[in-house]
């Protein structure tokens, strides 16, 4: 079990919220189940792009859902189908559907990218908007929107929010889409930090994380490092 947590013997309470917290190596969190980073050389070239500080506001949204498409091709490599015998001009053939729907939960605002990405390689996802906002001095998730439908015929949800910092959106987006029952949930993102891999691999052991890059750490302020920025800023020009 990797531990993570505040170091001891800190006498006086920390000002920046990860200020003297303990975090995981990425050579710690790779070995993780379930922890999928892309190896493919078109997502190394766009997530570099991404990052550069210099792409402007319209570059960087159509690289984030360029990325989106990418990532929803790797994370839907083992999803299940079924068989019906359809028509071609020709002859009848054994032709094969995705076995239930899927859906796509992007975090507002900053997951609204990937998800448009996403919809261009499934177009018949259904889509559910769930609105967190971090605070900013505590980094806990605060929930501000939400349009989960109670009716779920789904076979599998992807949560959606390019940033996997601390992990605290993502593991409360998941809390609330288990409260759906759906058979299988997923995490995707673009960057994440070991540590947010980890607390939401420790909290959510059962679901699939699929991330474009692994960084090196978080800042004192919970940013990743060396990370893009704000992803939400840097998507809708609000720098
Ligand atoms: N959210 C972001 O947009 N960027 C970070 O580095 C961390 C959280």
């Amino acid at each position: 079990m990797i531990e993570t947590g505040r170091q001891s013997g800190q006498g006086e309470q920390p000002r920046l919220p990860m200020q003297g917290v303990v975090q995981p190596t990425k050579a710690e969190v790779t070995k993780l189940p379930h922890v999928h980073i892309s190896s493919h050389p078109v997502m190394a070239h766009k997530v570099t792009m991404l990052r550069d500080k210099h792409t402007s506001t319209p570059q960087f949204y159509q690289l984030v859902k360029e990325i989106g498409a990418l990532l929803a091709y790797e994370a839907t490599s083992s999803l299940a189908l079924e068989t019906s015998i359809i028509e071609t001009p020709l002859e009848a053939t054994t032709g094969y559907n995705l076995a239930g729907g899927i859906g796509i939960t992007p975090i507002l605002r900053a997951g609204l990218g990937l998800a448009e990405g996403f919809r261009e390689v499934i177009p018949d996802v259904q889509v559910w908007h769930l609105g967190l906002r971090r605070d900013e001095r505590t980094l806990q998730a605060l929930e501000y929107y939400n349009q989960l439908p109670h009716k779920v015929n789904l076979q599998v949800c992807y949560a959606v929010d390019p940033m996997l910092a601390t992990g605290g959106s993502a593991i409360d987006a998941l809390n609330i889409l288990k409260t759906r029952k759906i058979p299988r949930l997923c995490y995707l993102g673009i960057i994440a930090a070991p540590y947010g891999i980890l607390r939401l691999s420790q909290a959510h052991p059962d679901i699939e994380i699929y991330v474009a890059a692994l960084d090196e750490t978080l800042n004192d302020r919970g940013y990743i490092m060396p990370g893009l920025g704000d992803a939400g800023d840097r998507q809708f020009g609000t720098l």
